[in-house]
């Protein structure tokens, strides 16, 4: 049989898609590319994207009209939270929720098209964690390792928790021969990724655990650390990462807000001057860090005051970059009944001004960087201009002229100036690949 995914949301729906491309190829199914004509499709969803709906009935019009007998599978966030809606939606086969979506292959076994479609949703209060990798989608040399799932926060703008469950992570005895595997297939970079890592919890073992583990392994790669809650981000991980040899000198914490007043009906579990307190011992620590926050505007009841608040908290540090997300309600989360609704219009004002202060932000970042030696590894070329890109441990996109056929490794380079208009840094290799060695974060000069 062919069959084909599509994966909308976060990078650990993309890494589940992954594995389960991996499960029906094992089966000895033809995966074809989205788009293609096709015996049956998996869509799986996300409750963040907006109008998940409209999307999705999008999504399934394409899939008729290029074959108009395909199976159609709908999984993900969305599936868990809505299924009856999903299942009205003409043309789909199958409603699979949350804690089944990695074993859609065993409960499946016919793919005709039916009269009404069938329902595999279930309470999500017991799923256990499944295991997940996958390839970036824009690198071979950069993989997804799923270390954790679900969350037991209750931030007042979110779905997941309902969407995903409760938090629970991989068996710290099980990571090492994960990564091993990686490593086989070819990665140099492994991602360490989940809803809410910094919350890993395997019987006594914690995220430091984690982190103290993948330092004392043989191991060749580099780890990048997907993204950590603020208040987890202990002094003990901060000096760990420090001294590291392995962990990159890049940290993402989610912000949400710079406000004491917006945290606080957001139930985020920290307080602004914390948060600062983290990132300026961070930055200290490691003055070529790169460090990233996500960030929401528009939450109900955000005056121009509290907005102005959360302008000047982010001016003040030394991000690197940020993720401007605009507000929007999400049905059954308390933010969604709370008074005081943004108007659109000033939400999107709002997410203008800081997605041009998150870019006025990367190039200080950059800058200050330039004339420094890192190390990149190379992701694509591009044969017009002969130049690959890659990112730099720190996380800068650089691009540098070298051979088409270089072998994907680590390699030394220097940055030199930015390329304002692809908005990249321009460097250039210093020396042949560093493989062989164990991976370690370079002095800066
Ligand atoms: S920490 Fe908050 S925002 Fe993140 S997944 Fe959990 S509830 Fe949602």
């Amino acid at each position: 049989m062919k069959i084909s995914f599509h994966t909308l949301g976060c990078k650990l729906n993309y890494s589940e898609t992954s594995q389960l491309r991996d499960q029906y190829e094992k089966l000895g199914h033809e995966i074809v590319p989205f788009g293609d004509r096709t015996d049956a499709v998996i869509i799986n969803t996300c409750t963040v994207t907006e109008n998940a709906d409209t999307e999705c009935r999008k999504i399934i019009r394409k899939i008729q009209q290029k074959s108009p007998n395909a199976f159609i599978g709908v999984t993900g966030c969305y599936a868990q939270l809505k299924s009856e809606e999903i299942s009205s939606i003409p043309g789909v086969d199958a409603v699979i929720g949350t804690a089944d979506k990695l074993k859609i292959d065993q409960l499946i076994t016919d793919y005709s098209k039916r009269e009404t479609p069938e329902l595999f949703v279930q309470s999500i209060d017991n799923a256990e964690f499944a295991f997940s990798q996958s390839a970036d989608e824009d690198a071979r040399t950069r993989a997804f390792l799923k270390l954790q799932d679900g969350c037991d926060y209750s931030c007042t703008f979110c779905t997941i928790p309902m969407a995903r469950g409760k938090s629970r992570s991989m068996d710290l005895n099980d990571i090492p021969d994960r990564i091993k595997r990686l490593e086989e297939q070819g990665y140099h970079e492994i991602i360490l990724s989940g809803i809410n890592l910094g919350d890993y919890h395997h019987d006594d073992h914690t995220f430091y655990d984690v982190l103290s583990l993948i330092e004392d392994l043989e191991t060749k790669s580099r780890f990048r650390i997907g993204s950590v809650e603020p208040n987890l981000v202990s002094n003990q991980i901060i000096q760990l990462i420090t001294s590291s040899k392995k962990i990159v000198p890049h940290l993402h914490i989610p912000l949400q807000s710079g406000s004491p007043s917006v945290l606080r009906r957001m139930k985020r579990r920290y307080k602004a001057s914390a948060y600062r307190e983290t990132l300026l011992t961070y930055k200290q620590l490691l003055p070529h860090a790169c460090i990233g926050a996500d960030v929401i505007v528009g939450f109900p009841g955000e005056t121009d005051a509290e907005f102005e608040e959360t302008f000047s908290f982010i001016e003040s540090l030394p991000f690197s970059y940020l993720h401007v997300f605009t507000y929007s309600e999400r049905d059954n989360t308390p933010a969604s009944e709370y008074p005081d609704a943004v108007p659109m219009r000033i939400r999107k004002l709002r997410n203008a001004r800081l997605r041009s202060l998150s870019e006025h932000k990367r190039l200080e970042f950059y800058t200050s960087e330039i004339g420094k030696e890192y190390i990149v590894i190379p992701e694509s070329y591009d044969p017009e201009t002969g130049l690959w890109k890659g990112w730099t441990d720190n996380y800068i996109r650089c691009q540098f002229s070298a051979d088409q056929h270089i072998e994907l490794q680590p390699y030394r380079i220097t940055l030199l100036s930015i390329d304002h208009k692809n908005g990249l840094v321009n460097s250039s290799l210093i020396d042949i690949p560093i493989v062989n060695q164990l991976y370690f974060p370079l002095s800066v000069m």
